[in-house]
């Protein structure tokens, strides 16, 4: 069987990629633990000395790299290599800097009642780790989830998206920088995925939709497997009267039209306070006439990546028009030409609840526009969705701003910016509700690949503990420590005292 790469705008053969058979799943993971044992067993900087070659050839492979992802998803070079090399380039920076302290073990506090004693958290790999990757930023979701694993001590055993197939085989050619199966990649859909879901991984990060991400979940909660679910979205942008509102006009148009509304952070409501909506609304229709959407280097907006995806947008934007949505910017889908994947940005008023675009992710270049009225309004509105991902706030008042992200029930917020939260490997990343489970990047990230076992080590000098046995002639002088050191008022001379008899048993 193989897997065909086709150009989203055309439908032209990029080529044909071997799918990796089912039934390999389990010698894959035979190798993948095989190979884990020398690998974990090298020092954290041994394991970073390949991840920093392995950006250098990234580097050196960027504009190669940058055109087969452009060719694979529609998106164009300029945001290939923006949100794919670079994202994946800082990431892999971001690892080899944070990695060996949080690899280290880390002393925590002892208290007082175990004197004598320390206490520290000693990180280790979870062993083979199963990564699934979606195909809206194919490059970077997988490459960025490597890095935190294998940094780690983990094998890696990556399944990308079989709708960008020829990203796979390029990811496939990188894994060649690390020694044998310790980071394999497999091509295949659905099927591989099950069958690879199925062998127990030790760990599994999974980036793509709400469904399959049940589905992993369900499987993996049998056998008790610990998972990340990096899932779908429905993101707010909610601008306020005092807002620069020609920076949240532009920042709305970045934040609903990049990669073609084709990102799970994607702006898919913006909500305007009432006396600026009319104002708003202008300032983005004529943001949205300067857009220039095509293949090159110039152009700001590629096409959609799959003819699914494609018609999933065509039939909410209809589903809005019928329903009484005005289009303000853009063509109704009877006038798109569907001999090709370009979708012209849609700007929507008119929105009621009951039209598909309110609550179900729509995953293309369209933005909706709802006005409100107060700040509770607008709190009710942003949370009034079964996401969880992210979203932003624009208002000049930044105790409002920062009032307004505490109420919402979100993993990320942008204040007078929008998506790049993300970007910042330094904050940690996952959604709430129904975009997610656990969080990576930042220095959670990588403890998410690790098994973390927390230690109070003693010098093992002294025979007895006071908790030890006997029980017998101790309980009073526990009711003297327990009142002195956690009661009203903390005495030390009687906590020392009782401690010191208890001692002497
Ligand atoms: P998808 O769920 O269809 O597929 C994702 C991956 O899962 C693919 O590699 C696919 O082959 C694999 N897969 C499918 N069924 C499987 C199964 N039963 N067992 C194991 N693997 C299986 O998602 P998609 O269409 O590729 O991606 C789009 C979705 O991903 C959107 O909802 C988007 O919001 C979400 N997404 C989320 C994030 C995030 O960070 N939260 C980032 C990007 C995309």
């Amino acid at each position: 069987m193989v897997l065909k790469a086709q150009a989203p705008a055309d439908g032209a053969v990029l080529g044909s990629f071997e799918e990796t058979p089912v039934t390999e799943a389990g010698q894959i993971f035979e190798n993948s633990r095989e190979a884990q044992h020398s690998w974990g067993a090298l020092s954290t900087v041994q394991r970073l000395s390949y991840l920093k070659r392995f950006r250098h050839v990234l580097v050196d492979l960027q504009e190669e790299i940058a055109d087969i992802i452009a060719a694979s998803t529609g998106k164009t070079k300029t945001d290939a290599l923006t949100t794919e090399v670079m994202g994946a380039a800082d990431a892999l920076k971001h690892v080899e800097k944070e990695a060996p302290s949080v690899m280290s073990n880390e002393k925590v506090k002892t208290p007082i009642h175990f004197a004598g004693k320390a206490s520290y958290i000693n990180r280790k790999p979870r062993g083979t780790v199963l990564i699934v990757s979606p195909w809206n930023f194919p490059f970077q979701l997988a490459v960025s989830p490597v890095a935190e694993a294998l940094a780690a001590g983990n094998t890696v055993i990556l399944k990308p998206s079989e709708d960008t197939p020829m990203v796979g085989e390029l990811l496939r050619r990188l894994s060649s920088l690390f020694p044998e199966h310790v980071m394999q990649v497999v091509m295949g859909d659905a099927d591989l995925g099950e069958a690879l879901t199925s062998e127990d991984p030790d760990f599994i990060h999974f980036t793509g939709s709400v469904s399959t991400g049940r589905k992993i979940q369900e499987k993996a909660a049998q056998k008790l497997i610990p998972t990340i679910l990096e899932l779908g979205g429905k993101d707010a942008m909610t601008v306020f009267e005092d807002a620069n509102l020609q920076r949240a006009a532009k920042a709305a148009v970045w934040g609903s039209f990049h990669n073609s509304g084709q990102v799970c952070l994607s702006t898919e409501r913006v909500f305007v306070q009432a006396g600026v909506y009319d104002s708003f609304l202008t300032e983005v229709k004529q943001e949205a006439a300067k857009l220039r959407q095509g293949k090159d280097e110039d152009a700001d907006i590629g096409s959609m990546t799959t003819r699914r995806q494609y018609e999933h947008v065509k039939e909410q934007v209809q589903d809005a028009l019928d329903q009484g949505a005005i289009l303000e910017t853009g063509r109704a889908p009877g006038d798109w030409d569907d001999s090709s994947l370009f979708i012209e940005p849609v700007i929507l008023t008119n929105i009621k609840p009951s039209m598909a675009l309110w609550s179900v992710e729509t995953f293309g270049p369209v933005m909706p526009i709802m006005a409100f009225e107060t700040e509770e309004e607008a709190v009710t509105l942003a949370n009034d969705t079964e996401y969880g991902l992210g979203g932003s706030v624009f208002t000049s008042d930044i105790g409002r701003a920062e009032r307004f992200t505490g109420r919402m029930r979100t993993g990320n917020m942008n204040i007078n910016e929008v998506l790049v939260s993300v970007a910042n490997f330094h904050l940690p990343y996952g959604g709430v509700k129904n975009s997610g489970i656990g969080k990576y990047h930042g220095r959670d990230g990588i403890r998410s690949f690790c098994i973390e076992t927390s230690v109070l080590a003693d010098k093992g000098t002294e025979d007895n503990e006071i908790i030890w046995y006997p029980n017998a002639g101790k309980y009073d002088l526990f009711l003297d420590m327990i009142s002195n050191f956690w009661g009203r008022r903390r005495n030390w001379k009687s906590f020392i005292q009782s401690y010191m008899s208890l001692n002497k048993f």
